[in-house]
């Protein structure tokens, strides 16, 4: 074909409705990757997505090929096991549906609407990069919603491939991805340690961290920052209205009850569980470690000619090694959120949805606020640094 006739092609709705097939096909993946990596009870360190085949959760039965059919298999069984009635959430289907969206979204974005800046071959393989984001914040936001995890065998995988993906495309340079991920990491460190030197509770995870490492990873030194901060803001937009709902509604007290005088708790069930203790002061010292390295890794970069990539690198080794040795890693459990005082119980976590508990304030994930404004920012990033000159 004529290079005029891919770029047709390439920029009709017949490639945005392909582009929607082939997320629909990656959503139902998402499926299976969302419900079986997390730990569970029975299985520690989750379950292979690849065997066995997709079966019914109830009756056990092995899904047929033809209704493994992303979307149209949910409409036409009406959310229904074929064999046995039993109803699935209809979060299969908002999964499928939404990767379908961003991927057809991704497309329009990278391949039709910088038409006129680059080469159909680069442009695709921004399409697939993006796509390839989308997917990993698709899984993260619903993996996080349901078990307050974000999970290192996604987020760690995800740093290297996607800095490695970023190096090919001809606006980054090798250093920024690695820079991008040290922000990443470094930003949720000082925010958790300070939250815990100051309130003597658990903010923020070193999940977010690596969350915010990948994206620092893929999209430089911004996406990370922008990510954290917007994140926050699209959270507080968020909360605040449900914690007004909540106390409208005369429940929720628990978390922020201090200032309701509230004589007896326990008489809603629901709220029963306290807040847990503040965490004693000589454990809450160690922060004081974490946030001395990140600050001499900016003095570091600011006030001598080392470049900057050599204290990124050093804050990223520094990071892996409190994962896997647990070196430094005073206030905050190696993995994730898992120990967390405010963690649902473990038990019966590979429920596929009960995000309804995790809706109360204190509770909420951090996480999807996290990776939809980084996704926002994989879209929005050209055209802001465009209105301001850049
Ligand atoms: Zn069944």
């Amino acid at each position: 074909m004529e290079t005029a006739q891919l770029e047709a092609l390439a920029t009709s709705p017949a490639a945005l409705a392909a582009a929607f097939v082939l997320g629909a096909l990656w959503g139902s993946f998402a499926n299976v990757c969302i419900y079986r990596w997390p730990p569970s009870p029975e299985h520690p360190h989750g379950q292979s997505v690849v065997a066995p085949g997709s079966r019914c959760g109830a009756c056990g039965k092995p899904v047929r090929w033809y209704d493994n059919v992303p979307i149209l298999a949910w409409l036409w069984l009406r959310g229904r096991c074929r064999d046995c009635g039993t109803q699935f959430s209809a979060r299969y289907l908002l999964v499928e549906a939404l990767t379908g969206l961003l991927f057809a979204t991704v497309w329009w974005f990278a391949v039709d609407a910088r038409a006129a800046l680059e080469p159909l071959d680069l442009r695709v393989v921004r399409a697939a990069i993006g796509a390839a984001f989308a997917w990993t914040m698709v899984v993260v936001i619903f993996i996080d919603l349901d078990h307050m995890l974000i999970l290192d065998r996604l987020t760690l995988p995800s740093v290297a491939g996607f800095y490695a993906l970023g190096v090919v495309l001809p606006e980054r340079t090798w250093t920024d991805g690695l820079i991008g991920a040290a922000v990443g990491l470094a930003l949720v460190r000082v925010v958790a340690d300070l939250f815990l030197l100051l309130r003597g509770k658990h903010g923020l995870g070193m999940g977010d961290g690596k969350l915010l490492a990948v994206v620092g990873a893929l999209l430089g030194w911004k996406g990370p920052v922008v990510a954290l901060f917007g994140g926050a803001a699209v959270a507080v937009v968020v909360v605040v209205p449900a914690m007004l709902v909540r106390g409208a509604l005369g429940r929720g007290a628990g978390a922020d009850g201090a200032a309701d005088g509230e004589g007896g708790d326990g008489a809603d069930g629901a709220d029963a569980d306290a807040p847990p203790p503040p965490v004693p002061w000589a454990e809450r010292r160690l922060a004081l470690w974490s946030l001395a390295v990140v600050a001499a890794a900016v003095a570091a970069v600011l006030l001598t000619p080392l470049p900057p990539w050599i204290a990124a690198l050093a804050l990223v080794a520094l990071a892996l090694a409190d994962d896997f040795l647990g070196l430094t890693d005073g206030p905050e459990p190696a993995d994730a959120r898992a120990a967390r005082g405010d963690e649902p119980a473990a038990a019966g976590v590979d429920e596929a949805h009960q995000a309804d508990d995790d809706l109360a304030p204190g509770a909420l994930p951090f996480g999807p606020f996290l990776a939809v404004t980084a996704l926002f920012w994989w879209f929005a990033e050209p055209y802001v640094m465009f209105r301001l000159g850049l």
